[in-house]
């Protein structure tokens, strides 16, 4: 069994891989150990990774990139809507009001459910679902010898990432065996590309002028243009002088060039540069920490390698920044570092890791004491996760709980929306009274958060006048059955945190809570609980989920079917693609060898022969042989070593026998 980790990148993935030395990250089959975020769907099969970006420009309209961010996306999301006109390929919308991507196929929940889904389709079982500077953390601290114990006080670390697609700030405090997320802070399209796109804009403005040509009409032009303008962006960051940028036949058999430098760009990312402190400021400030309380700022992410973003980030914290983790690989390695520690088959030390809630979760119901629909806000901003909470109701019948974004502002789209739970099979006490239903609510470790379990307190026999309790132990009976059984959750594979919403915190979480919601007030307890002690038992009730905006079970599978076909079909079109290429290179390495080292081992007369059926098999190659199938190339090629096998025998003997009679001669 092997555990890796991934880095879903917006423009390059990477995959580290635990061994038992430790962290490798693996290299493709290009021996290149960053892989571009890309696939190309040809009309036999797909390909993936660099063999997929070199068709971004020949085969535009079916090659996708930058699928990062359409993740758990409604079509009709602005950012979708944004997106779509720098798009080469088609978009369209599936039956769900999801985004899908049209060929011939700081996240919120919805972001993260896609891509659990997409692991499933891909056959992967995803230990844990990262965020990506809280894996970087994890990278840096698991090697760090000279943590502060656990009773010191933690070393904060900021991470700063800035990719090709977003920037993202945490910030951490770290003991030994431990880390804490403590904030983190966003801005989700600021990134590479932002920087790309002004020098994208400037020449396409002064190319329309200088050329007339209107670059932005033709997809490809623009595309080439956008490749060429990233170069010189990488370029500028190791070179402050002035730069050329030309592109031979662009458009309309034109040549094109220009020049930029290092302090025009600067100027022109004015606006951009102005994004980067804000993210820093926030962490500090929802941390309540100091610049002066910040041991380190890491920074990884490609972008980051831009000096005037370096610039900014060190100056907001007036320290040099720390460069001690490879800023490609470090979320991959992160990952990685996870699934060893989660999977058995690895010794790792031992690091928990304490992640945040990035936005606000609270559930809405309908209230029938109130005669209207209340709401609690159950987990605040950077609230710690994996968490669970137990919230108590009580109700009569079967009812609804709304789970919703409380602040709609701070999201990266406009749906505040997280899905429905319907709380089935609730029935009255028989008494007619109200039950007592605990609902467990909870952010597992892929920081998707859902109404994990629910269950009905059933009150079996009440003993009048028998050894009369306090409420308090009274309470603690009545809930322990629940607390039991959440221990032993099967779905988590260390144990989770967990907490009881007490009546403090709920009030002070919500003042306006209704009296019959969340439990947890003693008045709302039916009065005859005080003297009285109670046996009950614990009914478990089904819920049934309406997660928004995601696929059901159904598409679910038969993607996954799907994706079996394709990779079936990729599979075959590579060992026809193979079987091709073995005939192809029979006959250059056979031509060679005729006229060179087998010259002497074939009659002029076969010689003739073959090397006119080699040249015939060249040309059937080009022609009709062209697009065959795999046994058509195998026969071909038996047919060709048929008649070169015997040459090539003749050969290796006469090379064979001096060697031989050496040999002999020497034991002799
Ligand atoms: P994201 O994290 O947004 O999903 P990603 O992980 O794919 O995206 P990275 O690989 O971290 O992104 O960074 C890629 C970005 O960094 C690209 O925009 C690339 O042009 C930019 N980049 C890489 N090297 C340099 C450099 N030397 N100077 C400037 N920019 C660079
Ligand atoms: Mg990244």
């Amino acid at each position: 069994m092997s555990v890796v980790g991934i880095d879903l990148g917006f423009q390059s993935c990477y995959v580290a891989v635990a061994r038992a030395g430790g962290i490798e990250t693996i290299a493709n089959e290009y021996s290149d150990r960053c892989t571009p975020a890309c696939i190309s769907f040809g009309p036999k099969n797909r390909s993936i990774g660099a063999a997929a970006k070199s068709q971004v420009i020949s085969n535009a309209k079916n090659t996708v990139q930058g699928f990062k961010r359409f993740h758990g996306r409604a079509f009709s999301d602005p950012f979708v809507e944004a997106e779509k006109s720098n798009l080469a390929y088609d978009i369209v919308q599936l039956p769900t009001g999801l985004t899908g991507i049209k060929v011939p196929c700081f996240y919120t929940d919805a972001e993260r459910r896609s891509v659990m889904d997409a692991t499933q389709i891909a056959g992967l079982n995803c230990l844990r679902l990262m965020n990506e500077t809280t894996a970087v953390a994890l990278a840096y601290g698991i090697y760090k010898q000279d943590l502060p114990a656990l009773e010191e006080k933690p070393r904060n670390v900021v991470f700063v990432d800035m990719g090709h697609s977003s920037y993202q700030v945490s910030v951490c405090a770290f003991n030994r065996g431990k880390l804490k997320v403590l904030a983190t802070a966003f801005d989700t399209t600021l990134g590479g590309r932002k920087f790309d796109e002004v020098l994208v804009n400037h020449f396409c403005e002064e190319f329309g002028k200088k050329y007339k040509l209107d670059i932005k009409s033709k997809i490809r032009a623009l595309l080439r243009l956008s490749q060429e303008c990233e170069k010189l962006k990488k370029l500028m960051s190791a070179n402050a002088s002035d730069l050329p940028l030309s592109i031979e036949c662009f458009m309309n058999d034109v040549d094109v060039s220009g020049t930029m430098n290092r302090g025009k760009f600067l100027e022109m990312c004015d606006d951009l540069l102005a994004r980067v402190e804000p993210p820093l400021r926030s962490v500090l400030e929802q941390a309540k920490l100091k610049k002066e309380d910040i041991y380190a700022v890491e920074i990884v992410g490609g972008a980051t390698r831009i000096p005037a973003v370096k610039e900014k980030i060190s100056k907001f914290f007036g320290k040099e920044l720390s460069t001690t983790l490879n800023a490609d690989e470090a979320v991959t390695r992160g990952c990685a570092l996870q699934c060893a520690i989660l999977s058995p088959a690895f010794k790792v030390r031992e690091f928990s890791i304490t992640d945040v809630v990035p936005y606000p979760i609270s559930l809405r119901w309908n209230s029938p004491a109130e005669e209207g629909s209340s709401d609690c806000e159950v987990f605040t901003k950077n609230h710690a996760a994996p968490f669970s909470k137990v919230l108590t109701f009580y109700r009569k019948e079967p009812f609804t709980l709304e789970a919703y974004y409380s602040s709609p502002q701070d999201l990266p789209y406009p749906d505040p929306a997280i899905a429905q739970f319907l709380v089935q099979k609730v029935t009255p006490q028989s008494d007619g009274s109200s039950s007592k239903v605990k609902v467990k609510v909870r952010v597992n470790v892929h920081g998707i958060f859902s109404v994990s379990s629910a269950s009905l307190v059933e009150v079996l026999k009440f003993e009048e006048n028998e050894e009369p309790m306090e409420t308090d132990q009274n309470f603690r009976d009545l809930i322990r059955p629940v607390f039991q059984k959440m221990q032993v959750d099967q779905e988590e594979p260390h144990a989770e945190e967990q907490q009881q919403h007490t009546p403090a915190e709920n009030k002070a979480d919500h003042p306006g809570a209704p009296k019959d919601s969340v439990l947890n007030n003693k008045m709302d307890q039916p009065p005859q609980a005080k003297k009285a002690k109670v046996k009950t038992s614990t009914v478990d009730l089904p819920i049934e989920n309406q997660l928004l905006w995601q696929i059901d079970r159904e598409m679910l599978n038969l993607y996954i079917e799907n994706e079996g076909k394709m990779i079936m079909q990729d599979k075959l079109e590579k060992e026809r693609n193979d079987a091709k290429n073995a005939v192809e290179e029979y006959v250059y390495e056979m031509r060679d060898k005729l006229s060179g080292e087998y010259e002497k081992f074939v009659s002029e007369a076969d010689r003739n022969s073959f090397t006119l059926k080699l040249e015939d098999t060249e040309n059937w190659l080009y022609e009709d042989g062209e697009d065959q199938p795999k046994q058509v190339y195998v026969d071909k090629l038996a047919e060709l070593k048929n008649l070169g096998h015997p040459i090539k025998m003749r050969f290796q003997e006469s090379e064979e026998r001096p060697k031989l009679f050496e040999e002999l001669g020497k034991q002799i």
